[in-house]
This record gives C-alpha cells, sequence and structure tokens, in this order.
C-alpha cells in the first residue's frame, strides 16, 4: 500500500550547489530540510529526530566535518534510528572505510547519476524501517514477556507502572502526591566493583524497601530497568525521610562504599492529568542535580531545574557566537621543578573573552560542554592555537619548552584525538614531545577499554600523556600499573589536605608517590598553594609541582616574557626522582583503612610483617583486598589476627616467602609474581601480587603488597 504521508530528508552539505542538485533530484519523492553546515545539522537532528527519515551528509565541510556529525549522531544514539548517507567527491577508499565503521549506511560519490541517486536513497529509508520494525517487533515481544512484573525485583516494570499511576491519578485528583526517581549511583561501577550478583542482590534490596514503604504508607512502586525505579507516593514528607534515612543506614547498604548510596529525585505532582512520562521526567530531572555530588542524596524539584536545561541552550549558542567571533583563547599556567623554582613547561588552559562578560572560567562552560558533546568543538581550536603559538615561538629562534593541553573523555568519544593531533603538528610542524596530553583521571572509569586504547595510540603516534587530577576519582594505584601513562599529576586539591585531616592527606599523598615512583612514572602534583606545602612536598622527595604558589594561569604574552629569561627555565623537563624512598610515615598507626579514599585510590592493597624468624603475618588488609581472597573483612579484634594469619597463605607458599626477601633486595622497583591461592570458599584463584618493602622496625620488616586476580 502506498501511504500518503511523505517521507523527509535532511541534507547536509556547505555548498549550496550541491544541496540545490540533490534538491532537484530528490523533491519528487521526499520532503527536504537542509542545512549548510555540521553544527546546524546535529542541533536539527536532537530537536527534530522524530521528523526525518533520512540523512544525506556531506563528508568535508568547515568547522564539523561529516565524521564529526557521524561520532555526534553516535555518541546521542540517533544513529540508531536514523540512516545516513555519506555523499562525496573522493573515492579514497580509507574514507569509506572509516565511514561505514561509524554507521554509515551507503557511500555516493560525486558527480551523481540522478536515478541511482533516487533508487538508493529511496531503498536505504525503506530497508532501514522494516529493520526498524523487526527490531521494534522484538522488542515488544520481549517487553510483553516481563511486562507486568519484573523477576529480580518483583516489582511492576515500565509500562505496567506508568499504567497503575495513570489510572491512580484519574480516581484520585485531589490527592497529593509525589512521583519519586531512585537510582544508584555509578551502578555500572558497583558491578566491576562488587561483581554482578552483588548488583542483583543491592537491586533487590532496594525494591524490598520500596515495597515495604507502598505497604506502609500506600503509593505504587516500580522498577524502570537498569538501576532506575521510581515510586508514586502520598505526599507525607517527615515519614519519607524518616523512611529514606533507615535505608540509607540500613545494615544492607553498610555493606558498600558510600558512592553508591541510592539518590532520590521528588517531584510533587502538580497536574494529575499531566502524562505520566513526563511527571517521572520532572523527577528525573530532580535527581540528575544531584548526581556526582556526594554529599546530596535527596533533590526535590523546582522551576529552576527547568530553567537550567533552557539555560544550557542558551549558553551553547552563546559559544557557538564566541567561537564565530574569536573569542575563545588559552592562558598558560607553568610547572616548576621545585627545587630549583625554573619552569620545566606549562599547561594551556582555555579561556572565554567574552565581550560583555570578560574573562569566564572553563569551569562554567567546559561541563556544559562535555554533557552535550560539543567539547572537542573548543577543544580543536584551542589546541590549534596552541600548536600556532609553539610554532610562531620556535619560528622566532626560542628554545620550546612543552605545553600541555586538556582532552576531555568526552573528546575521546566524539573525534578522533590521535589523528587530529597527529595532523596538527604535522601541519605546524613542531616536534610532537612539545605538545603533550592531559587526560583527566575520572575518564579511566567508565569505558575503560576504549580510553586506553586511545591512550596507546597517542603514546605510540609519539605524544606524552599525562594522567590528571589523579585522586579525583576511583581509579586506584593498581590501575596505574596497567595504563600506559607518561606522568601522573596529583591533584592536592582531592587529598582534602586541610588542618583537621592533614595527616591522612599526607599519607595518601606519600603513598602514592612512592607507588608511582615504584613503577618509574614521573609526577607533577598540582594545586600547591603555600610554602608549607612545598616544604612537605619537598620533604616527600617530590620534585614537580603546579600551582598559585609559584605562579598563576597568565596570559600568553605574559608567560613569552618570562620564559625569554633562560636561566629561569629548565629545559632537562620533567623526570623520575632517585631519591630514596620515603618512608611511609606511620602508615599503620594512623587509621587509614576506614577512608573511603583511600580504599578507592590504592585498589587491594594489605600491609604484611615479617619477623626475623622468617614469620610473615599479615596485618592489615583493606575491603578489596579480603574481597579478592575470599575472606571477611572484620574489624580490628584478636579474632582478626588469626584470621589474617591464615588469610595468607598461597599454594606456592615457598616462592611467596622468596618475594619478601627479594622486595628486600631491591625497595624502588618491589618484587611480583604470580601465585596459586585458595579463597575461603574453596575457588582456586591466580593472583597478581606485587610486594614492596616500607621500612624496618624492631624485629620486624613491614611489607606493603597490591593484589589483583588474574584468572
Ligand atoms: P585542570 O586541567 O586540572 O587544570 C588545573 C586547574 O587548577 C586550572 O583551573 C588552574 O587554574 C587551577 N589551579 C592551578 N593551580 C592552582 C592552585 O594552586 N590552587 C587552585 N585552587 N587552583 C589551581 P582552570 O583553568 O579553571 O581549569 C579548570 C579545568 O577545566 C581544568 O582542570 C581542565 O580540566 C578544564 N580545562 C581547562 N582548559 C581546558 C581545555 O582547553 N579543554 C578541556 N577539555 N578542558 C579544559
Ligand atoms: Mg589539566
Ligand atoms: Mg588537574
Amino acid at each position: 500500500m502506498h501511504s500518503n504521508k511523505r517521507y523527509r530528508a535532511l541534507i547536509v552539505d556547505d555548498s549550496e550547489m550541491n544541496r540545490e542538485i540533490l534538491k532537484e533530484i530528490l523533491a519528487d519523492e521526499l520532503d527536504i530540510t537542509e542545512v549548510d553546515n555540521g553544527e546546524d545539522a546535529c542541533e536539527y537532528m536532537i530537536n527534530h529526530s522524530g521528523e526525518i527519515n533520512i540523512v544525506i551528509l556531506d563528508l568535508v565541510m568547515p568547522g564539523m566535518d561529516g565524521f564529526e556529525v557521524l561520532r555526534f549522531m553516535k555518541y546521542k544514539h540517533l544513529s540508531d534510528t536514523l540512516p545516513v548517507i555519506m555523499i562525496s567527491a573522493d573515492s579514497d577508499e580509507n574514507n569509506i572505510e572509516k565511514a561505514f565503521d561509524l554507521g554509515v549506511i551507503d557511500f555516493l560519490s560525486r558527480p551523481f547519476s540522478e536515478r541511482i541517486v533516487i533508487r538508493r536513497v529511496m531503498t536505504t529509508i525503506r530497508l532501514f524501517r522494516r529493520q526498524k520494525e523487526l527490531v521494534d517487533e522484538l522488542d515488544r515481544q520481549y517487553k510483553a514477556d516481563d511486562m507486568r512484573i519484573d523477576d529480580l525485583t518483583g516489582l511492576d516494570y515500565k509500562q505496567t507502572f506508568y499504567n497503575k499511576v495513570y489510572t491512580h491519578l484519574r480516581g484520585n485528583p485531589n490527592d497529593r502526591l509525589l512521583m519519586i526517581a531512585i537510582d544508584v549511583d555509578h551502578f555500572k561501577l558497583f558491578n566491576s566493583y562488587y561483581g554482578w550478583e552483588s548488583g542483583d542482590r543491592y537491586l533487590k534490596f532496594i525494591a524490598k524497601y520500596l515495597k515495604e514503604f507502598t505497604q506502609r504508607f500506600g503509593g505504587i512502586a516500580g522498577y524502570l530497568g537498569g538501576d532506575d525505579f521510581a515510586l508514586l507516593a502520598p505526599y507525607k514528607r517527615q515519614e519519607l525521610l524518616t523512611f529514606g534515612n533507615m535505608v540509607w543506614k540500613s545494615p544492607e547498604l553498610s555493606n558498600y562504599e558510600v558512592g553508591f548510596a541510592p539518590k532520590v529525585g521528588i517531584y510533587e505532582i502538580q497536574d494529575p492529568l499531566e502524562a505520566v512520562g513526563s511527571i517521572y521526567d520532572h523527577a528525573k530531572i530532580a535527581l540528575e542535580n544531584i548526581k556526582d555530588d556526594y554529599t546530596k542524596k535527596i533533590s526535590w524539584y523546582n522551576h529552576s531545574m527547568l530553567q537550567n536545561v533552557r539555560d544550557e541552550f542558551e549558553l551553547l549558542v552563546d559559544i557557538k557566537r564566541g567561537m564565530a567571533e574569536n573569542e575563545f583563547i588559552f592562558f598558560v599556567q607553568p610547572k616548576v621543578n621545585m627545587h630549583t623554582g625554573r619552569i620545566v613547561g606549562g599547561e594551556a588552559l582555555v579561556r572565554w573573552n567574552h565581550k560583555e562578560k570578560g574573562l569566564v572560567s572553563p569551569g562554567v562552560f567546559i561541563p556544559v560542554l562535555e554533557k552535550n558533546g560539543f567539547i572537542s568543538q573548543i577543544d580543536k581550536l584551542v589546541w590549534r592555537e596552541v600548536a600556532a603559538w609553539l610554532k610562531s615561538r620556535i619560528d622566532d629562534g626560542h628554545r620550546p619548552i612543552p605545553v600541555s593541553i586538556n582532552v576531555s573523555r568526552a573528546d575521546i568519544f566524539t573525534m578522533d584525538v590521535t589523528d587530529y593531533l597527529e595532523e596538527l603538528v604535522n601541519e605546524y610542524e613542531i616536534p610532537r614531545e612539545l605538545l603533550e596530553v592531559e587526560i583527566t583521571e575520572s575518564a579511566f572509569v567508565e569505558e575503560e577499554n576504549r580510553i586506553k586504547e586511545e591512550l596507546n595510540r597517542l603514546r605510540r603516534t609519539g605524544f606524552t600523556v599525562l594522567m590528571d587530577d589523579f585522586g579525583s576519582g576511583y581509579s586506584s594505584l593498581n590501575t596505574l600499573k596497567d595504563l600506559a601513562i607518561d606522568i601522573l599529576k596529583i591533584d592536592m586539591k582531592f587529598l582534602r589536605m586541610d588542618v583537621t585531616n592533614m595527616n591522612k592527606g599526607v599519607s595518601i599523598l606519600e603513598s602514592v608517590v612512592n607507588m608511582a615512583r615504584a613503577l618509574h612514572i614521573p609526577t607533577i602534583v598540582e594545586g600547591v598553594e603555600t610554602e608549607e606545602q612545598v616544604d612537605f612536598l619537598t620533604k616527600m622527595g617530590c620534585i614537580f609541582a603546579q600551582g598559585f604558589y609559584f605562579y598563576r594561569p597568565m596570559p600568553v604574552d605574559e608567560f613569552e616574557r618570562l620564559i625569554s629569561e633562560e636561566e629561569k627555565v629548565d629545559f632537562k623537563g620533567i623526570f623520575i626522582s632517585d631519591l630514596e624512598p620515603v618512608h611511609v610515615r606511620e602508615f599503620l598507626d594512623e587509621n587509614l583503612f576506614s577512608d573511603v579514599v583511600v580504599n578507592n585510590i590504592l585498589g587491594a592493597v594489605a600491609f604484611y610483617e615479617v619477623e626475623d624468624d622468617g614469620t610473615i603475618r599479615l596485618i592489615r588488609m583493606n575491603k578489596q583486598y579480603s574481597k579478592l581472597i575470599g575472606r571477611e573483612f572484620v574489624g580490628e579484634d584478636e579474632e582478626n589476627e588469626e584470621l589474617l594469619t591464615d588469610a595468607i597463605r598461597p599454594q606456592n607458599y615457598d616462592r611467596f616467602q622468596d618475594m619478601f626477601s627479594a622486595a628486600y633486595m631491591s625497595p624502588l622497583t618491589g618484587t611480583e609474581d604470580i601465585l596459586r591461592f585458595t579463597r575461603s570458599d574453596g575457588e582456586e584463584i591466580l593472583l597478581h601480587i606485587r610486594l614492596f618493602f616500607l621500612r624496618k622496625r624492631p624485629d620486624v620488616r613491614v611489607y606493603y603488597a597490591s593484589i589483583d586476580r588474574i584468572s
């Protein structure tokens, strides 16, 4: 049957003539929308994805090119519903292959044959629709299966939940009701921390409490898949809070790190006729507002939140204008050798020189750009400016020092970072050692493999890679040894070294610095603000720093003046300190392992003592360690002692014993081995153990072990 509805094509091409030609060819069969650049195409697709049936995309365009539009579509999951045909005059096979990899359905090269173009476009639309129908049908069957009650949680699944809420709202239009969205922070990470089984248990536990709530107070609970729950609840503020606190303090929850606590967003239903999906969205917006903020568990919806979403859009529009008007520049903050005070390099930090607002700092616009997948626009611009500046320095006959640029996680998913940087250094003919790359630590937490892959590519291509903001996220030192990075940047602010927990901060810093040294990774400490900090950092053996104490970020010309005095510059750059390892100060005496941060930074670690007669004793382990070896973590008591001693025995005990003398002999590098181990549940596993000698005490030597499982 021929339907009356015509399909709509979005034509994206910077050349007006090309658009005209295509329109001419296609206008009989299709409605047409046209845009002349990649940015507008993205914006249009986001706002009108349901109205178009195909995208016909030019490869070569100024600004965002075809590849980038494709990456954006992938990132925003637009490619799932929208087929793309790529057009280009060149039939370079690499490009074609790359385009197909990015999800293009077909490729047309200019000049076109009119009849073929029509056929291919129409066929693509129909095939894609047919395929989508099939997928939808499968989806429907699948959904019908667990339409009513979800197996795992025993709660109503989305559609049933929505239906019940709908009926309830119509039946009780005068009740004061709340919609509550619940999800678990970092749930993906939770699964990789504790395993899927624990993940399932955790979801069941939330479901149990929701059911209990509805039994006690009324309301309807539902499971929306993943880690998303929803609750329609009567407006009883006090009961709600009391109940919430009970859940948050429950024994089930206390097994896990606080970073994984469930969070709730609450929306008071204003209009019982509002669509249930939209009601839930309001609750979800409230929830999103406190995501990644450890200090908040509950968020009530208010209108400013929706306003925030609108503000964001306006900001994006303003950024686009700012880019066109060259308002984005970069400042440089020097990195120094603390011993000599000399400058060893710089970091380029973007600034928005806004025509009305003056200098705007990246904290205001970078997060918005990252969230929306537009960050690479600005980054490419800044990196290019940096490359051009390096080139101009070389051309002017100066001896250059390296400057690092910042790459955000979203860049890696929306553009080809390595390719682009390589193009830049080639185009500007600068040695690639001069353009260093900073990637922030939190990037390594999710989708680890994709990031690792990019990291390796960057290094193979000859770029120096710095891990930025170490200590901010969940990476452990164990991760560090698997990641091919060149330099580690530790940020003081993540150690929260205020007066009250100075000691703890220092201990963490020491262990990180020691471990990095053992792994032969040079470090820079960032955010150094005071003389005291410089003092203890140098005592600890740190050499390199970046911070307001030395220099603030400064305009490029100021930086040029600074480094033109060559005695202020140290061309040796950043290297590994070959000082003796510092002894971890009273490591064991501070109640270090009660701290979430330490647990996360260090990974699975334990301390061993070896007596002069060779007796080995496990004296401390953190949760991750006890989990790996399958022993429960017990607090400090006598039972613990036996448990700890008992928990060290791998099958190859002799080899384990040998490790201790080997570690003692090489205090800088430590030693490592792979040993078989029987967990308390009887399972045999292979453990990769690294062992470092820490210090000598009367009659005993103290060692530090980190383990990970390899089977
Ligand atoms: P970052 O890469 O960790 O950069 C260091 C930040 O710490 C800079 O903030 C710098 O001004 C600040 N800082 C340096 N020393 C001190 C100190 O002693 N005390 C304190 N309190 N702060 C200090 P800025 O320039 O506001 O940049 C913030 C973040 O924005 C950067 O953190 C980076 O993640 C991001 N960023 C900056 N430029 C770019 C860029 O071109 N592209 C991308 N993707 N991100 C950028
Ligand atoms: Mg940085
Ligand atoms: Mg940093």
